[in-house]
């Protein structure tokens, strides 16, 4: 195991014998030969179902692997991208006594897990034009010895990615894991980290994806980290050995490789210029901050009274107004052309 990885991970899990299933034996190849699976109490008449699912995601793996360029052993596949968050708090954080490091404001699950996981989570505000604070975000990951610390990149709610150079050099210079949340990379003019996550002098970073956003299967809950194969095996010995349901590794497959991907990609991409600057040109708007995301933040001069005008109007937004530095913001996620033409509709009338 890497030094790193084995000095930041808790020794009760770098213990840990995982719990086998009755299928671990069997490669594909050799499961070819085999007429009667007597080996894991499932009913033998066929439903569809009566078979559990590959608890390595052998196919997904290597589908994952081949589109996003990176080896199948750097690849984890959970349970919506929250498994992989939960998860990575719960291999590198000691209950009652770690700490971890996140940007605020940003993703609520980075909260909720630390707090399931009594862990504390100091966070640390954005710079002017919800910059990366590089510096205070390495500053209190030593300060508090993080074993975690969270970047989402582009940011939600904020829907600005960070430079990659400036992840990148948080990354080598943290001594603990560094979290970067490319759950919105797609839709980001940036590469993605993925490809670089557990390479050398980079094994301290992983990165996080998830099917549920560009790819159109949130229904799915097919979340991805991308890490040094010493982190992903940690993760595949922690998980529920049947975290994701055999539909969801078939149909994640199908998301994969849909062809209508680039061209809706194109068009959210489109529709989000159009959006911002029909809504920059609105007497009712204060500002409509630059996006690298499916989603606008908006500021306005009563966000409760546009919240409530466009529910009037059938449209359901989020209003992050209650955040930090996000006094007056609503958060929009691109629709298709109509449900925008619907909020340039609405917000024209305040
Ligand atoms: C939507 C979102 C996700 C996706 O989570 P899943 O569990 O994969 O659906 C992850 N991170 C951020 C920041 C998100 O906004």
């Amino acid at each position: 195991m890497h030094p790193d990885i084995a000095r930041l991970a808790r020794p009760n899990i770098l213990a840990l014998s995982p719990y086998s299933t009755a299928r671990d034996d069997f490669s594909a190849g050799r499961s070819a030969l085999i007429h009667s699976w007597l080996d894991a109490n499932e009913s033998p008449y066929p439903t569809g179902h009566n078979r559990y699912p590959d608890p390595h995601q052998r196919a997904l793996k290597q589908r994952v692997a081949a589109v996003k360029g990176v080896e199948p052993d750097r690849v984890f596949c959970g349970n919506g991208s929250d498994e992989g968050v939960d998860l990575l708090y719960r291999i590198f954080c000691r209950p009652g006594a770690d700490h971890a490091v996140a940007i605020a404001p940003s993703y609520g699950m980075y909260g909720v897990c630390a707090a399931v996981n009594d862990v504390a989570l100091h966070e640390v505000l954005l710079g002017p034009g919800f910059s990366l604070p590089s510096r205070e975000l390495l500053d209190t990951a030593r300060a508090v010895d993080a074993r975690l610390t969270l970047v989402c990149s582009p940011n939600n709610p904020t829907a600005n990615a960070f430079p990659p150079e400036a992840l990148l050099d948080l990354a080598r210079r943290n001594h603990g894991l560094t979290v970067v949340d490319e759950a919105y990379i797609d839709y980001a003019p940036c590469a993605s980290l993925a490809p670089l996550a557990g390479t050398p002098g980079l094994e301290r970073l992983v990165v996080l994806q998830t099917l549920s956003k560009a790819r159109g299967g949130a229904a799915l809950r097919v979340g991805l980290a991308f890490a040094h194969p010493d982190v992903i095996g940690l993760m595949d010995a922690v998980k529920y050995p049947y975290n994701i349901p055999a539909l969801s590794q078939q149909l994640a497959l199908e998301r994969l490789d849909d062809p209508a991907y680039p061209e809706r990609l194109a068009e959210t991409v489109a529709e989000r210029s159009r959006l911002a600057s029909a809504l920059a040109a609105l007497p009712g708007v204060l500002e409509v901050y630059p996006s690298d995301a499916n989603f606008l933040l908006v500021r306005l001069p009563d966000p409760r009274a546009a919240y409530a005008r466009l529910l009037e109007g059938g449209v359901v937004v989020r209003d992050r107004s209650t955040m930090p530095l996000l006094a007056g913001c609503l958060r929009i996620t691109i629709g298709t052309p109509a449900d925008n033409n619907r909020v340039i509709n609405i917000l024209s009338t305040l």
